[in-house]
């Protein structure tokens, strides 16, 4: 059960080195203030971040499966949903470009333009 201040706060599960309950309100999205670890190597809003965004991958998940198993999903979305989760577990094609000059065609550019000027 999470304390809350007179302003419907959730209050910082951390305690003082008196032994007393912080009174600090928690980061949003996480249990402590940010005097207690919520900011620890980052900023506190980025903590906060990182423990929401983590709550939902488990349901996004269950989304793209969803998707993936339901015979009504339209083609474009299954390729969507497909794709998407190829590409976060690994399976992104190699992007290569083509038709970028190799070195020695830029050196015989540059020595043809020196020749010229
Ligand atoms: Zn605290």
């Amino acid at each position: 059960m999470s304390r809350t201040d007179d302003q419907g706060r959730t209050l910082c599960t951390g305690h003082t080195q008196a032994g007393k309950k912080c009174r600090a309100p928690a980061v949003k999205g996480a249990l402590v203030c940010t005097h207690h670890g919520a900011a620890q190597g980052t900023n506190g809003r980025a903590a906060a971040d990182r423990v929401v965004l983590e709550q939902l991958v488990a349901p996004a998940m269950l989304v793209l499966k969803d998707l993936l198993e339901n015979p009504e999903t339209p083609a474009a979305v299954l390729h969507a949903t497909a794709k998407t989760v190829l590409d976060y577990t690994g399976h992104k094609p190699i992007v290569r470009v083509e038709g970028v000059p190799a070195l020695a065609q830029l050196v015989a550019w540059r020595d043809e333009l020196e020749d010229e000027g």
